[in-house]
């Protein structure tokens, strides 16, 4: 079936693998994302086959799938769910006290002890206290049976892009160390960010103290995300999108007629490169984001897409495209965050690429 997601699982458990051996000697654990696969329970295993304890999404419905690990919550919880967000969690991100009410409550109703990641802003302006505000907070919460406040955790680079450095890292730090100082709390979890924060890791500069990374494209797509550069002995096709011709033929890159907008109220301009061979994927933008696909065959542009057709220009493919040929893709991470969550398209999970059948 295609359109389809290969992947690779062994690959998977390799980067995962080779992650944790980059950060262990730096005393760091990784939180295993698995949000950009919608929580496959395969891609779970593959991580806790490489040794991640603790499988991490932002979704509670993906957290529902998952393995038998310790699991979090990453998106900020919505009160309403604090029931559901006790029984399928361990752990969650929280910034609003009305939250770790709800959640209090239920987790004394269940029986159960549920672990807050307290979450600080030091300046992408997505979730988070403000660090002043953590103290007063904290000495606020720490009347609510049921909950514990477990950790202090930042996210960067992903609303404002700000990049991760020892003086905003250093921040959380210090606040683990008044918390403690002041006999407040004893953080268990002091988590430094995302996939954004390994180049800092690399260069050896995460401020000591932090001792958590939540990593997700770096795992699946063998990438930091600052910069998008392939991290050293990562794989970056663990995951790979196949799609198949469906038209091959000749024709002028000029349209003819007059131009209005296309199917998304856009005005296309072209440049004329005479006649050439263009070949038509069943695959299009309710699979997609066209423009996060980097062909892996040599030879092949992809020119645009519409809803469900993808335009590619092979003439300079070595050889003659036929119809029904399949064409494989790398993807960026908002095209593979579509491509998985997308019902049209099929995920095939290969644990043994040397007995894979063609
Ligand atoms: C998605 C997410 C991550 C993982 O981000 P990557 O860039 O995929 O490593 C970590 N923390 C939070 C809160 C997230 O939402």
């Amino acid at each position: 079936m295609y359109p389809r997601l290969r992947i690779d699982l062994a690959k998977i458990r390799h980067n995962t693998q080779t992650l944790r051996e980059l950060a262990r000697p730096w005393g760091i654990d990784i939180w295993g994302v698995t949000k950009v696969l919608c929580g496959a329970v395969q891609v779970g295993e593959a991580m806790m086959a490489a040794g991640i304890a603790t499988l991490a999404d932002s979704r509670l419905e993906n957290l529902a799938r998952l393995p038998t690990a310790e699991r979090a919550l990453l998106r900020l919880p919505d009160p309403r769910q604090a029931e559901a967000v006790v029984r399928l969690a361990h752990w969650s991100l929280n910034s609003e006290l009305v939250t770790l009410e709800a959640l209090s409550q239920a987790a004394l109703a269940a029986g159960k002890r549920h672990r807050v990641l307290l979450m600080v802003d030091v300046g992408d302006l997505r979730e988070g206290l403000w660090p002043d505000e953590v103290i007063p907070f904290v000495r606020q919460a720490l009347h609510l049976p049921g909950i514990e406040i477990a950790g202090l955790g930042t996210n960067l680079t992903c609303f404002s892009g700000v990049l991760p450095d020892p003086t905003n890292l250093g921040v959380l730090v210090q606040l683990a160390a008044e918390l403690k100082r002041l006999s407040l709390v004893e953080c268990q979890v002091i988590s430094g960010g995302n996939s954004s924060s390994l180049e800092l890791l690399q260069q050896g500069k995460i401020p000591k103290g932090i001792n958590n990374l939540r990593l997700g494209e770096a795992i699946i797509l063998g990438r930091e995300t600052i910069a998008r550069r392939p991290l050293p002995g990562l794989f970056t096709d663990a995951v790979t999108l196949q799609a198949v011709a469906i038209e091959v033929k000749e024709k002028p890159t000029l349209p003819t007629g007059s131009i209005g907008q296309d199917a998304f109220g856009q005005r296309p301009a072209f440049t004329d490169l005479g006649v050439r061979r263009r070949a038509i994927l069943a695959l299009g933008r309710q699979d997609v984001h066209p423009e996060g696909l980097l062909p892996l065959e040599p030879g092949v542009r992809v020119l645009g897409a519409s809803s469900d057709h993808l335009l590619l220009d092979t003439s300079d493919y070595p050889e003659g495209v036929k119809v029904g040929q399949v064409f494989s893709f790398g993807l960026t991470y908002g095209a593979l965050l579509a491509a998985s969550t997308s019902p049209y398209v099929v995920k095939q999970f290969i644990s043994h690429p040397e007995r894979e059948g063609t």
